[in-house]
């Protein structure tokens, strides 16, 4: 089997399919190519893709990945990889590593432009210091509880903290002491000095140090303090050189603290634009619940075929090339709103018909036995992997005296148009005979236990010798030769379109769906036996199915990556 069809040239974020974003067609597009115009930033273009490694990357982020490193290759610019790693607590190494690879496969490049928040720390601190030194930072020795009690509502202004007043030289003193590790978890603080009456309450002299004595992942024991959010990722943007800092919808409000540390300390400032975050219905994104799934086992872990996670949609078979697409015809924009999760599963397939090879494999099976066919004759029939590429070439399949068929294509007694088998009627068995059901034997409860059927000679490669016509097409494997697999058919985690929405007293988890993995069998014809790991390959007329990683030499698992059946392309249809 070749893999011609993974095309490496494509670009995050860009793809020649319909409905797709292209340049200039979105708000941020267009605010991007007015800078440009305008000679803002010299014309460049940098954007950066800041995840924090406390979790696995999930569908939202596919959506901030392909705008970051989409706009980048668009105009001409580049993307960095930011671990935005200022909280020592929550953050692992293992999400690292699993961040690079999630972000890597969907197609980021950021050659050696990775870079970590926790880099920045020395500078960020001499910063601070600076801060301090021009009088727009101190050290509070309030509690969290009081500097919270003290911030006021949007309705009254905040009151001022009695350590508001003090010297640069006390400051100074005491923010290196903090640093130094003499002052316990709480104890103090290190606040922007801007305005306690300020109608946004971000404004309301921020906190931008807080001490933890905890061993950061890659700084180890070094620091005590840490930078909050809001001071580091500005200037992380600003001295990476970032021209244009994306960032989701919940930071409008931060956007002023953003310049306001900028001009405060007069450094190089790019521009923060925010876009709308991606919701889709029947799937949770936030990584807090994600991990919540994961740690009380709810799901098999992180790559879980049924997570959204990145990991997790690769794992079930999802092509790259599938989630760009669904990235670019989701476009973005600045108000809220929640996609259909069929029309991703609508983009998994169009992408996997046209890549993924065909073959034949029966998972409820019934009995065929071929009476005119002799016992010890077997053919290897010629099949392609691809009805419509030859260049993915071709396999054989043998044929053989007893062979299965999927039971439910089978009725003793055929409703009007059934045009599968029953007794007496004539069907095609892909790329093989035609063949006819002479009778049906039933065991002692009733049911059909084989087929006794009779092959036309003259039908090979399923032609109809003299135009007779016959109507159906069933897939079928050589019983004797047939390989037993797992299948894992997975439906949707959560039963319900809004699984955030928990019902009275409950929670999300009361949303999962119970039915959402079955474990079945799989009769496989040989030649699927040897696919590698990864593969997604279309089991004919039952679905695309992705060879899993803990297949073994005598089980070879495959997880379900989509049915054939697609809601989303026929509501398209009627629409349009
Ligand atoms: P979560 O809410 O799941 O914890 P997060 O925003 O805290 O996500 P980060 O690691 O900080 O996760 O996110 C990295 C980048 O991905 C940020 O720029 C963030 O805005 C973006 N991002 C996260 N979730 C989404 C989403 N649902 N849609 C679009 N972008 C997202
Ligand atoms: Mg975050």
């Amino acid at each position: 089997m070749e893999s011609q069809h993974l095309s490496p040239s494509e670009q995050a974020g860009t793809n020649g399919q319909g409905g797709a974003a292209r340049s200039g067609t979105d708000f941020i597009r267009a605010r991007i190519e007015a800078d440009t115009a305008s000679g803002r930033f010299g014309g460049m273009v940098h954007t950066r893709f800041p995840p924090e490694p406390n979790g696995y990357l999930h569908l939202g982020h596919a959506k901030s990945i392909c705008l970051n490193f989409g706009v980048a290759g668009e105009y001409g610019g580049q993307c960095n990889l930011r671990f935005d790693d200022t909280n020592p607590v929550k953050e692992e190494t293992e999400y690292v590593a699993a961040i690079r690879e999630d972000v890597a496969w969907l197609g980021g490049h950021w050659d050696d432009r990775e870079f970590y928040a926790s880099d920045y720390f020395e500078r960020l601190y001499d910063y601070a210091e600076e801060l301090i030194r021009r009088g727009k930072a101190y050290v509070d020795d309030l509690s969290a509880d009081e500097i919270r009690a003290f911030r006021g509502t949007l309705t009254e202004p905040g009151r001022e903290s009695p350590w508001r007043g003090r010297s640069v030289e006390e400051n100074l003193d005491l923010f290196r002491r903090m640093r130094a590790g003499e002052f316990p978890d709480g104890a103090r603080v290190l606040r922007a000095k801007i305005d306690m009456a300020a109608p946004n309450l971000v404004m309301r002299d921020p906190t931008l140090y807080r001490i933890r004595h905890e061993a950061h992942h890659r700084t180890g024991t070094a620091w005590c303090i840490y930078p909050m959010y809001d001071y580091a990722h500005c200037l992380s943007d600003s001295l990476e050189g970032i021209t244009h800092s994306l960032c989701t919808l919940e930071f409008v409000n931060n956007r002023e603290l953003y310049d306001w540390v900028l001009d405060a300390l007069g450094v190089y400032h790019p521009q923060q634009i925010e876009f709308a975050r991606l919701n889709l219905t029947y799937t949770i994104l936030s990584k807090r619940k994600l991990i919540q799934l994961v740690r009380e086992g709810h799901v098999a872990g992180w790559d879980d075929p049924r997570m959204p996670t990145l990991s997790g949609l690769r794992r079930r078979g999802v092509p790259p090339e599938a989630l760009r697409d669904f990235c670019g015809r989701i476009g973005v924009a600045r108000a809220d709103s929640t996609v259909e999760y069929s029309l991703l599963e609508h983009c998994v397939r169009e992408r996997l018909n046209a890549v993924a090879p065909r073959a034949m494999a029966v998972l409820d099976p019934v009995r065929v036995v071929i009476e005119n066919w002799p016992d010890d004759r077997v053919e290897e029939l010629e099949m392609p992997w691809h009805p419509e590429d030859a260049s993915y070439g071709s396999r054989t399949a043998p044929f053989a005296r007893e062979l299965f068929i999927e039971r439910d294509d089978f009725r003793l007694e055929p409703p009007k148009k059934f045009h599968r088998l029953s007794p007496g009627a004539e069907v095609r068995l892909r790329h093989a005979y035609l063949i006819t059901c002479r009778e049906a034997v039933l065991d002692e409860n009733g049911e059909v236990k084989e087929l006794r059927c009779v092959y036309d000679p003259e039908s090979r490669g399923g032609q109809s010798p003299d135009g007779r016509k016959v109507r159906g097409t069933l897939h079928w494997v050589s019983a004797r030769h047939a390989v037993r697999a797992e299948a894992r058919l997975y439906g949707q985690l959560f039963a319900v379109p809004d699984p955030d929405k928990a019902p009275e007293g409950g929670s999300f988890l009361d949303n999962l769906d119970p039915h959402s993995l079955t474990v079945g069998t799989a009769w496989l014809e040989p030649a699927l036996a040897g696919l590698e790991t990864g593969r997604t390959v279309q089991f004919e007329r039952l679905g695309y199915f992705c060879k899993d990683r803990d297949s073994t030499p005598e089980l070879p698992v495959f997880n379900r990556t989509a049915t054939l059946r697609d809601t989303w392309a026929r509501l398209e249809k009627k629409e349009g």
